[in-house]
This record gives structure tokens, C-alpha cells and sequence, in this order.
């Protein structure tokens, strides 16, 4: 099959990869994006914390950046997956999932991570419309509503903490997790109530919106919106595949590390977004992606003025 070949491939139309996209298109790189459109808030209808597009949906805003990358005649956004990577001369071979084969002399991956949910019936489908992860996110349209925040690690008492700052009523369902006191006594002095039975079951009503909680002793709590802390897997087996070295995070697991610019430890090959910081909001993702896309760039510049010198 034929072999294509770009400046720079990009694995992932998110946030981070149109961003960069954008960088590249402006500096007349022929840039070809590869999307499997599943960016990782698709499951809220609206959106928040982003200047200038604050309550809008997600998928909008994506929708608008193709539209904007169509100014730039060097940019391709195609919908498919990337099947695999490997070095080869001068960069990069990604094969796509339709045997098709592409050459880039650098390689920028963008492809998010995926949201494990803590496993409680009932709770995946309300996933971005009555569940939540991100005070900053969907905090405020919850205000003073009843908020339970179900936890599976320590690390939800700082949820809890954010969301009493937006409501009164907050319980904290241990669900199983053991806390150190001055924890539960921070949490009980902002007047955050703990209840230590598990939860078994989230409830929705008929038309399947948010009605509460069931407990393990058979107690229905009612509950407006709940705060949990799903386990992030980033989507970095392409990363990992040609050897980019990883760390320990502050917050678990390893994440594969990249310098202020998004360059990883493998020459050539860059990462932005949420594949390397699952802490990464939106206009994190956005800055994250534009930075490695004029990183990106002024990276090729620097071997064209190797090669002019050279040829000169
Ligand atoms: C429920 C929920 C609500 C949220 N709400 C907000 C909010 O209100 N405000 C905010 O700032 N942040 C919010 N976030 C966080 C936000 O989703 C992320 O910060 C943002 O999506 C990260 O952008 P990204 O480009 O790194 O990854 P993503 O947006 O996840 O984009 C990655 C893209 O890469 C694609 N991809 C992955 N692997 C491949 C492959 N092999 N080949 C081709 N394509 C691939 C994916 O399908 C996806 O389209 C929310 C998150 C969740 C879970």
C-alpha cells in the first residue's frame, strides 16, 4: 500500500491535538490528525471553566476547531484509530486502522486516557449528567444541592472539601476507605457528614435522571449530584510501544513524562493532554497542545537549518 507522508502526524482530535494542530497549520506543516472522536468529556452536555465557551458542549467546540483547521490547507482531520507506530527512517510509521500507512518525521500523541468508574450499579449512566469527578467542572450548577461523594481512595476528602465550599449539604460515603482521623475530623468541622456503610446502588428515576443512593443496609439516600474519583488509564500503549520512559505520579500509577514543551524521552515523538496529566482540564489540554505544536515546529526548523547548513 502506499505510503503517505506528513511533517507531523497527530494521534488524537481532542483538545490537545487540534491545539497543536493549529500551531502546525499556521506554520505551513502538512499535519495529518487522526480522531476516533471519543474525547473524554463526551458525556457531558456542557462544559465549564473554559474562557469564552463556559456552558457550551464539548463536542462544539471540537466541531468549531476542525471547522478553524480548515482555514489552513497543510491541516488533514480524519475520522480512524491509530493501530500501531514504529521508528523508521527519518521519523515515524503509524498504520491506521484501515492498513492504511503514513510517514511523519515527528510523531505527536494526544489520545487522552479513559475514566475506570468506581463498579456501583447504576452509576455509569450518570456518568456526566448526575456523576461527576471535577468541582471545577460541574460544581456550581450543583450548588446547594445534595451532594454525596462516593470515595475509592483518600484523595476524594479533597473532593468532599471543594464541593462544601459550594453546598451545605455534602455526605462523604467512605464506601470502604479507611481515613486518617485528622481527615474525617477536617472534613466533620465544615460540617461534611460521613456515613461508612457502603453504597450498593445508584438510583435514577424513570426517565432516568438522578434520584439518590442506596446503602448496603438497604437505606435510600436522596442525593441531586454525585462526586467520584474514577482510576485514569491513560491511552498510552502507542507511547509505551516505542519506549518513552515513565514516573511515578504524586497522584498513582506511572504516567509517561514529558518536558514543559510535551517532548518525551524518544527522539521525535511528543505527548500532550490528558494521555500524560489526568489532572488536565480543557484549556490545560489546549495550552498543553500548543505549546508541543510550536515545540513541534520549531524543532523541524532546527533540523531544516542543520540540512541548509549542511547542503550549503
Ligand atoms: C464527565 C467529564 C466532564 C468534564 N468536564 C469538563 C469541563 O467542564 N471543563 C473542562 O475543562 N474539562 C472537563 N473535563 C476534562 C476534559 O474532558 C479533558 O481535560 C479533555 O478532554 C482533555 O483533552 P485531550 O485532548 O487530552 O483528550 P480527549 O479530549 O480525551 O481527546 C483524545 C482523543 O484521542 C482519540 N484517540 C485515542 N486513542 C486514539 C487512537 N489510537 N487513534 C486515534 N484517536 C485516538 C480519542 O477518541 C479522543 O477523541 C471533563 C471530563 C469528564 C470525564
Amino acid at each position: 500500500m502506499q505510503q503517505h507522508s506528513w511533517d507531523v502526524i497527530i494521534i488524537g482530535g481532542g483538545s490537545a491535538g487540534l491545539s497543536a494542530a493549529l500551531m502546525l497549520g499556521r506554520s505551513r506543516r502538512s499535519v495529518l490528525v487522526v480522531d476516533e472522536g471519543r474525547p473524554r468529556n463526551r458525556f457531558a452536555g456542557h462544559m465549564h471553566g473554559v474562557l469564552g465557551r463556559d456552558h457550551t458542549s464539548p463536542l462544539d467546540l471540537l466541531a468549531a476547531g476542525r471547522a478553524e483547521l480548515g482555514r489552513y490547507d497543510g491541516v488533514t482531520v480524519r475520522p480512524g484509530e491509530v493501530a500501531a507506530a514504529s521508528v523508521a527512517e527519518g521519523g515515524f510509521e503509524v498504520v491506521l486502522d484501515d492498513d492504511g500507512r503514513h510517514l511523519a518525521r515527528r510523531l505527536l500523541v494526544a489520545s487522552g486516557l479513559r475514566d475506570e468508574l468506581p463498579e456501583i450499579p447504576g452509576l455509569a449512566e450518570q456518568w456526566g449528567r448526575g456523576a461527576f469527578i471535577c468541582p471545577y467542572c460541574d460544581g456550581w450548577e450543583q450548588r446547594d444541592r445534595r451532594i454525596a461523594v462516593i470515595a475509592s481512595s483518600a484523595a476524594n476528602v479533597h473532593q468532599a472539601q471543594l464541593m462544601r465550599q459550594l453546598s451545605a449539604d455534602v455526605t462523604f460515603h467512605g464506601h470502604g476507605v479507611e481515613l486518617p482521623d485528622e481527615e474525617r475530623a477536617g472534613m466533620l468541622a465544615r460540617g461534611i457528614r460521613i456515613d461508612d456503610r457502603a453504597v450498593v446502588e445508584v438510583i435514577a428515576d424513570g426517565e432516568g435522571a438522578l434520584r439518590g443512593i442506596r446503602l448496603a443496609d438497604g437505606t435510600d439516600a436522596p442525593v441531586d449530584a454525585i462526586f467520584v474519583g474514577p482510576a485514569p488509564h491513560p491511552n498510552d500503549g502507542i507511547l509505551l510501544a516505542l519506549g518513552a520512559e515513565t514516573a511515578e505520579h504524586p497522584m498513582g500509577g506511572r504516567w509517561v513524562t514529558v518536558d514543559p514543551m510535551g517532548r518525551t524521552s524518544v527522539p521525535g515523538l511528543w505527548a500532550a493532554g490528558n494521555v500524560t496529566d489526568g489532572r488536565s482540564s480543557v484549556p490545560y489540554a489546549m495550552a498543553a497542545g500548543s505549546l508541543a505544536g510550536a515545540g513541534i515546529n520549531a524543532d523541524l526548523v532546527e533540523e531544516e537549518v542543520g540540512a541548509a547548513i549542511a547542503t550549503a
